[in-house]
């Protein structure tokens, strides 16, 4: 695809979250409408946009080196058009400053509209262009792909930056979203992850649809093979959700709902808004309801004042329900948040003892879950061929399950990428399975 002469060549720059992630895509959509084409890499740009995540510092630091990168950028090209978006733009003032000398443009990723006035003042001269082609436009040619369904979190959940970054929770109207998934089923995606920070929040604020309608409208796309859906808060699972995933045929039987602590007292402090009590009831109605389903987690472990006994009781939640999956965080404060206030007082060799017991609990139970699946035949979306990384080493299929487990599976002529195969189960570890396509396997 040749660069256009009449507008810039963008390149984004996406750090953080499944949504930052969408939230890139859809911005290149609106910049390519506008007249613009993606560069090939960050070199070829005549405009860069950073969509910059700021939930964890390891994250801000990241930002960082990219506008100080940039900066050195702008000494050579001081045409170079820069553009900052993402949660970032809404850190503290005094927190952004000391980064913004590379800087043209700040701008909510929901109005790209200072962005695109920017670039339309200040349109490249045709020199830019010499020999340069441009790339295909992020995301084309992904078998899963995200779009956004709300934005924002109303929770105060104390560890968590989120809410002050990305502000009240705002959700897309359903036609909006409808579009953006026949696009991204167009451009070749047969999976579409619905994503939100409470995902199962939509709707709410828009006193009208709910989760389920979102998910009937994406199942109802042809050419859509899998929905998914992310991330999913106890307090909004409901039996009508429930229903949705066991009643559409390509809702995935599949969900994440993190329960951060076993323990009440615990809970409390975080503000999660419910109790242990209630989250085992949510994932007994889950169960009960749809046959299969796969249930991860996230837990955080040494949170502000969290005693042994407390630790224990997340630690026995993790055992007594088990999950397919945990994922594991020992508690770091965030600057900005309530708990940044309050005593970081359980020290870090006792945070990683803690972090590594739930490990200690949970691998054999993930091992258990996937070993009862070898011998069994499983539909796998196909997602990626994997070539041999050691040398001799075959190429590797990888795909997923309905429940989202990853399979390996041996390539096999006439396969591609976005083919659902049936594939025979042979070997399981925690974190994965390994099988073959079943012989004269017909995508299906
Ligand atoms: Fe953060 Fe809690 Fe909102 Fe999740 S629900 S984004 S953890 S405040």
């Amino acid at each position: 695809m040749p660069a256009t002469n009449s507008g810039h060549r963008f390149f984004i720059w996406t750090i953080g979250c499944q949504m930052n992630k969408a939230d890139g895509e859809r911005i290149s959509r609106d910049l390519m409408s506008a007249g613009h084409a993606p560069a090939q890499s960050l070199a070829d740009a005549t405009a860069v946009v950073v969509n910059g995540c700021a939930v964890r510092e390891n994250a801000d630091r990241k930002v960082w080196g990219m506008l100080g990168l940039l900066q050195g950028a702008k000494r050579k090209r001081p045409e170079l058009l820069v553009g900052l978006t993402g949660c970032t733009v809404h850190a503290d003032r005094t927190e952004l400053e000391p980064h913004l000398r590379p800087v043209d443009v700040l701008f909510d990723s929901l109005n790209i509209e200072p962005m695109l006035a920017r670039m339309s003042r200040q349109i490249p001269g045709t020199e830019a262009y010499e020999d340069v082609e441009a790339a295909p436009p992020p995301g084309v040619g992904a078998i899963s792909r995200y779009v956004n369904i709300i934005y924002g979190c109303d929770k105060r959940c104390t560890y968590c930056i989120v809410p002050f970054r990305r502000g009240a929770q705002r959700s897309r109207p359903l036609d909006e979203i409808v579009t953006e998934a026949r696009q991204w089923v167009d451009e070749g995606a047969r999976e579409i992850v619905l994503v939100g920070q409470i995902v199962n929040a939509y709707g709410f604020d828009l006193n009208g649809h709910r989760l389920p309608d979102a998910l009937a409208a994406v199942d109802a796309l042809p050419g859509v093979d899998r929905v998914r859906f992310v991330t999913a808060h106890p307090q909004f699972m409901t039996e009508p959700l429930a229903l949705a995933m066991r009643d559409l045929p390509r809702v995935c039987e599949e969900i994440n709902l993190p329960v951060q602590s076993g323990d009440d007292s615990v809970l409390r402090r975080m503000a999660r808004g419910y109790s242990v009590a209630h989250y085992r009831e949510t994932i007994g109605m889950l169960r009960s309801i749809v046959p299969g389903v796969a249930v991860t987690t996230d837990v955080i472990v040494g949170f502000c004042g969290e005693s042994e006994a407390q630790f224990e009781n997340s630690r026995d939640l993790i055992a007594d329900l088990r999950f397919d999956q945990v994922h594991v965080a020992a508690f770091s404060p965030r600057h900005g948040t309530a708990a940044d206030q309050w005593a970081d007082d359980v020290p870090q060799d006792e945070k990683l003892r803690r972090l590594h017991e739930i490990e200690r609990v949970q691998t054999p139970i993930a091992r258990q879950i996937n070993g009862a699946l070898v011998g069994s035949v499983e539909d796998v979306l196909l997602e990626s061929l994997e070539s041999g990384k050691a040398p001799g080493r075959p190429p590797t299929w990888r795909g997923r399950t309905r429940t989202n487990k990853l399979v390996f599976s041996a390539d096999e002529a006439g396969l591609t990428a976005g083919d659902t195969v049936p594939i025979e189960l042979t070997d399981a570890t925690p974190w994965s399975l390994r099988g073959a396509v079943q012989p004269a396997a017909v995508p299906v």
